[in-house]
């Protein structure tokens, strides 16, 4: 497979005579979309990377301390800032990428405002060091408490580097909004992940405290820069989307403003990549959108290609997709998002249309393949997966059976089944194990509950001697299996089921990284697993709970939500993300048995009422509740 560089994702020609920066006229500054422009580390870094790549920049390393809030430095090795303009570049509205209003309506460069270095300095402290190619030294400006503080010269190579500390420092009730580190150095991960999609020719790599946490190579093929962010295993199994399509200025599309005889023709070039269906993933994190070379978040274009998928995946999944539009610079505004985050396409339904058909032209092209983690780790045996694959992939087996797989049978059936296994009801239904704690909490136990059907696949409806309790299936397993596995583990007897041949797993850096952060409590949950190199890890085991599925695909998912776990930490991270995982999910059919199992199950836990996440799993209507509603009393 041959994958180009995505549409509108050159880098800028470097080395290009550079304009003078200068304050932009003040009717143009008007109209420049205003809001808060840094609000969080993430977008220090997004600023600081798009005027590395707008400045021509091959190479481009970012460096984060405590998630960006303590550190932040950005080095390129674009055309720098020639020393006598370099006071100005930190003023509002100061640039040298626009001077006119009427390029306003066709920005070619990732910047136009002039806003973020001087939205920089009054958030934080800063130090610019910078070397246009052919000066011998490169000239220093240090910033604090939003002035400039010290400037002189340095020895340093061609190129900028921007260094950030201590963000939002002076303003105590921004930093207050900021998140936990991990939750920061994760929005900044997108942040250099997008732009390592969007821009392949370019090498950027991100750097997490000491941790090497991304490392795009920069030799400008899409698939090298996806195996960077999500692994080898997603970037082996893409499809390359292309399609271009283009609409006469008066055509059909008027409802988008297409009538306005200076746009020309309408005119949209989609390219990029998509997962096969059968590398569905849990959120819409695997979905990165670009218009003419720019990150952007857009819901309905996120819209158009889930519908492509329509059908081809399991509920509640989402696609990987690395979508890139083109379309002529005045046919597109970036003005209206402060953080231009954001764009307003002339041409909107042209533009989902083709990006629509894009994916489904490349998705009935695709071969039926295997299982896409399977094709990777075991390229000798794919053919024969092949062959026997079904397609589309079972509803919620996740594509088909490896040969791995230790267990058959249907997702909702298997995520039931450790209700009673031996171990686990070894490990949680005694009838000491709670003792004194749970007499305590006897108040808070749910009276005997009696399953009346299932709602919405969702929902189970019970009825009790107080009254009518609705319950949520996924969030009630997920407390049971959650209070199981916290006493095997307690007891250091956390069930385990070896695999019939160990796998090797290619894993995305950031996975490796966690696997290898989290070794320890990973393998006190039941997992078996062996660090190779960064990229994959020998798995011989998998915790008892998970035992029913294609065994990569568990652990891949697994680390996605020890990844995506904001609100608990330490060893209740890891252990309440097993749980969610081996839990019943939403959409599942629960057949009578298994409700009442479940309901059983509920009735004996600790904390019956919540989630491991502190969310409800049922609503209760009492019979008093009831008999007032009704007017009986
Ligand atoms: P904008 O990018 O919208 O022009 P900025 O405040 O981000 O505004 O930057 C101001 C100016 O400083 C830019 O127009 C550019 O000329 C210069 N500049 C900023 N960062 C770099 C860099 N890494 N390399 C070269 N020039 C830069
Ligand atoms: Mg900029």
């Amino acid at each position: 497979m041959t994958l180009t560089v995505a549409g509108g994702g050159e880098p800028r020609a470097a080395g290009e005579e550079r304009p003078r920066i200068a304050l932009l006229p003040p009717e143009v500054a008007a109209r420049i979309a205003a809001g808060e422009v840094i609000e969080r580390p993430a977008s220090v870094v997004k600023e600081l990377i798009e005027n590395a790549i707008d400045a021509g920049a091959r190479h481009i390393e970012i460096a984060v301390e405590d998630g960006g809030i303590e550190r932040i430095r950005v080095r390129d090795d674009g055309c720098g800032i020639p020393p006598e303009q370099l006071a100005d570049a930190f003023e509002r509205h100061a640039t040298s990428k626009l001077r006119s209003e009427r390029e306003l309506f066709a920005v070619r460069t990732l910047g136009f405002r002039g806003e973020a270095l001087a939205a920089i300095v009054a958030a934080a402290d800063v130090t610019v060091t910078t070397r246009p190619r052919g000066q011998t030294a490169a000239a220093v400006a240090r910033y604090r408490d939003g002035r400039p503080d010290r400037s002189g010269s340095a020895a340093a190579a061609p190129g900028t580097t921007v260094e950030v500390r201590e963000l939002f420092a002076a303003l105590p009730a921004r930093r207050r909004f900021l998140r936990a580190p991990r939750a920061e150095a994760r929005a900044v991960t997108r942040v250099v992940a997008d732009y390592a999609l969007g821009y392949p020719a370019v090498a950027l790599r991100l750097m997490l405290d000491a941790r090497a946490a991304l490392s795009a190579p920069g030799g400008g093929t899409l698939r090298e820069a996806v195996a960077a962010v999500h692994g080898e295993a997603v970037a082996t199994a893409l499809l390359t989307i292309a399609h271009e399509r283009s609409q006469p200025a008066h055509g059909a599309d008027g409802a988008d403003g297409g009538g306005d005889a200076t746009a020309g023709e309408a005119a949209v070039r989609v390219s990029g990549a998509v997962g096969p269906p059968a590398l569905h993933r849990g959120s819409r994190s695997y979905i990165h959108l670009f218009a003419n070379g720019r990150a952007i978040v857009d819901r309905a274009l996120t819209h158009a290609v889930e519908r492509a998928f329509a059908g081809l995946l399991p509920g509640g999944r989402h696609p990987v997709a690395i979508v890139s539009i083109t379309v002529p610079p005045e046919q597109i505004d970036v003005n209206v998002h402060p953080t231009k985050a954001e764009v307003r396409l002339r041409h909107e339904r042209l533009v989902y249309a083709a990006v629509q058909a894009a994916i489904v032209e490349a998705i009935a092209a695709a071969p039926v393949a295997a299982s896409p983690l399977t094709a990777s780790t075991t390229a000798g045996r794919a053919g024969a997966h092949a062959a026997t694959a079904t397609w589309p992939p079972p509803r919620s087996g996740g594509g088909p059976p490896s040969g791995r797989e230790v267990i058959a049978g249907a997702r909702g059936a298997a995520a039931l089944a450790p209700l009673t296994s031996p171990a686990a009801a070894a490990a949680g239904d005694g009838a000491e194990e709670r003792g004194v704690q749970a007499a305590l909490a006897m108040h808070e136990r749910l009276p005997a509950l009696r399953p009346l059907g299932q709602i919405e696949s969702t929902y189970i409806v019970a009825e009790a001697p107080d009254g009518l309790y609705l319950i949520d299936q996924h969030a009630a397993h997920e407390r049971v299996l959650y209070e199981r596995l916290q006493a095997a583990r307690e007891a250091g007897e956390a069930a385990s089921q070896p695999l019939l041949a160990s796998a090797v797993v290619a894993l995305s850096p950031a996975h490796a990284a966690l696997a290898e952060e989290l070794a320890d409590e990973l393998a006190s949950l039941g997992w078996d697993l062996d660090a190779t190199d960064g990229a994959a890890v020998l798995l011989r085991a998998v915790p008892a709970a998970l035992a029913a599925g294609d065994p990569e695909r568990a652990l891949v998912e697994y680390l996605d939500r020890v990844e995506a776990e904001e609100r608990l930490s330490g060893p209740d991270r890891t252990l309440a993300s097993l749980a969610c995982r081996a839990a019943v999910m939403a959409g599942d059919r629960v057949e009578a048995e298994q409700q009442r199992e479940l309901l059983r199950a509920l009735e004996r836990a600790a904390t019956p009422h919540t989630c491991p996440h502190g969310r409800p799993t049922m609503l209760h209507l009492s019979r008093a509740a009831l008999e007032r509603s009704f007017g009986r009393r």
